[in-house]
């Protein structure tokens, strides 16, 4: 088994040993720059291109229809920033209350800095976090600008109807985004069948470095660079190309093409014998995210009358790391705002636990994390006030 056992792949991965090995020359003897006229940079630039084509392939894109970015966040703030520089007229943002920060807060800083010029409706979820399509098409407005949707959801891995909302975004003539970095190398995405204007994705989530992610801009959809430089990228995003890493991204999309059956498969059988096993053997536990539209390796528990983050703790004791739905700010635990957007109810919210698995994970560990957890429960719950009012009541 391995020493750490890693169930937080949603917050970042390990780089796949064939993605070092693939970088490896270009951080040592190949440090030329893609853009210098001698054969020794042209060699980077064509281990680039390959690379282009590679993401282009996972996710049925062009590979004139995407640029690299530092990662998912900027893609987004490119795309959507983008949106709204190209539409001057037009204030109105579509997004959910459930988006990732990277999404959730650039609108809303779009409306404060501006003087509340913008307007953002953030569409609400149900208790499974899927959302309500009618609210949705009844949610446009004559000066929507953009719709920014994620595609999978990186607490509860919920994944949202992305086809029918982008084409419900096309018949009314507005430009759709989707944040699709937890979705892509885990479910098939082909853009080439969607009416998608923009989809941002990041290489820390699929076993590529961090610091690395692409934008995709659809063939004709409009675009107003975010960082205003050189002429790489086509002038669409300046500054020297971040070599290793993007060769890295090439082989991790090429590796991830290859192991989304196995992810469909192999990974959800395990992540469902955690998920079931854990809900059989705690009592006051519960699903949080809707059962099958979710992506194959997440799930998010709540244990009721108990702390997440002190779960987190003894978790670690066993070097097991997953993640706590939250977040200790100004000395109070404060829920994730995924779960209260859901209407999870605070003494659930509170001791919620997301496990996010990859094809590294193996059923023994699986086993392991089982034998582990229920008595951490347990142990944790005989200290609880909470937990004994509630059994005296
Ligand atoms: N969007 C989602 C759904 C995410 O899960 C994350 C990272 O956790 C991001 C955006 C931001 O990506 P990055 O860390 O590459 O900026």
């Amino acid at each position: 088994m391995n020493s750490v056992i890693y169930m937080d792949n949603n917050a970042t991965t390990m780089v796949a040993p064939e993605v070092v090995e693939t970088m490896a020359p270009y951080l040592s003897q190949y440090y030329g720059n893609p853009s210098s006229m001698h054969t020794f940079g042209d060699k980077v630039g064509k281990a680039v291109a390959v690379a282009r084509q590679r993401v282009a392939d996972l996710i049925g894109a062009g590979v004139d229809e995407l640029i690299f970015t530092s990662c998912g966040t900027e893609s987004d703030s490119t795309a959507i920033l983008s949106a709204v520089q190209s539409n001057p007229e037009k204030r109105h943002i579509i997004t959910t209350r459930v988006e990732h920060p990277a999404v959730k807060n650039l609108a809303e800083n779009l409306t404060s800095l501006t003087g509340h010029k913008y307007r953002v409706t953030q569409l609400a979820v149900d208790s499974q976090g899927m959302l309500d399509i009618d609210e949705y098409k009844n949610s446009f407005a004559d000066d929507t600008a953009i719709v920014s949707v994620m595609w999978a959801n990186n607490e509860t891995g919920v994944i949202f109807p992305i086809k029918e909302m982008a084409s419900i975004a096309k018949e009314r003539g507005v430009l759709f985004h989707t944040d699709a970095v937890q979705a892509v190398g885990k479910i098939p995405i082909d853009l080439s069948t969607l009416s998608i204007d923009y989809l941002s994705l990041s290489g820390h989530k699929l076993h590529a470095p961090k610091g690395i992610g692409v934008l995709y801009i659809k063939k004709g959809s409009p675009f107003a660079p975010f960082l205003i430089g050189g002429h790489q990228e086509h002038g669409r995003r300046g500054g020297t190309e971040n070599t290793a890493s993007i060769i890295g991204l090439g082989k991790a999309c090429e590796l991830a093409a290859k192991s989304m059956v196995d992810e469909n498969s192999r990974v959800k059988v395990l992540r469902d014998k955690l998920e079931e096993g854990l809900l059989k053997s705690v009592s006051n536990s519960m699903l949080n995210g809707h059962p099958d539209q979710r992506l194959p390796n997440t799930c998010n528990i709540s244990f009721e009358y108990v702390e997440g983050e002190a779960i987190l703790l003894h978790l670690d004791t066993f070097n097991i790391c997953a993640s706590s739905g939250s977040a200790c700010t100004s000395g109070s635990l404060e829920p994730s705002h995924v779960l209260r957007a859901m209407g999870v109810p605070f003494t659930a919210a509170h001791g919620s636990i997301r496990f996010s698995l990859s094809i590294y994970n193996t059923e023994e560990e699986v086993d392991f994390v089982l034998g582990k957890l229920p008595p951490v429960i347990a142990n944790l719950r005989a200290m609880s006030p909470f937990w004994h009012d509630r059994q005296e009541a």
